[in-house]
């Protein structure tokens, strides 16, 4: 099975949300979650392809020209007000759905993250133009303290759960 990994944003030019606090960036979370998880994923049997860049669109054509199955975003969330916590997963199609249950019922099973359940939508960028079955992972609201710090102690823990999600999904086929 072939597994496409997307790291939300571009270290160069597009930070994704910073917490204000300690100056964490997302897209450098994101980065190293998407390349343990491409380890945890290639010694599962996997083949796998990382890819962080801002251009999306040359995201989802690489992951379609690669023939990706499965193509997993990794994202952080952000609340304004900052009091948002929790672990959510979004789908567009009724496989990335069975996907995102997957992922998430692992997540909430190995975590102590607050379940924030699986979500539908039509908008999303990567979910929308990739012909694979695709999931975006929101792990944790950077911009929350308390969450940043569940984050940054559970991130292996976090990064095992997904690519267990991933292998649940491929046994269920
Ligand atoms: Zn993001």
């Amino acid at each position: 099975m072939k597994i496409f990994i997307n790291p939300g944003h571009d270290p160069r030019v597009d930070s994704g949300a910073v917490n204000p606090n300690t100056g964490t960036r997302e897209c450098d979370v994101v980065r190293q979650a998407g390349e343990m998880l491409a380890d945890y994923l290639t010694n599962a049997g996997c083949e796998v392809k990382i890819m962080q860049d801002d251009d999306l669109d040359m995201v989802c054509a690489t992951s379609n020209e690669w023939g990706a199955d499965l193509f997993v975003s990794l994202h952080c969330n952000a609340c304004n007000a900052h009091n948002a916590r929790g672990t959510e997963t979004w789908y567009k199609s009724f496989n990335g759905q069975r996907l995102a249950n997957y992922i998430q019922s692992q997540i909430i099973r190995s975590t102590t993250t607050i379940d924030r359940g699986v979500k539908q939508s039509d908008g999303l960028w990567v979910l929308k133009h990739t012909d694979a079955v695709a999931v975006l992972v929101e792990m944790a609201f950077i911009d929350n303290d308390d969450d940043l710090e569940f984050m940054n102690a559970n991130l292996d823990k976090i990064v095992r759960a997904i690519a267990r999600g991933v292998t649940d999904y491929q046994g269920g086929i």
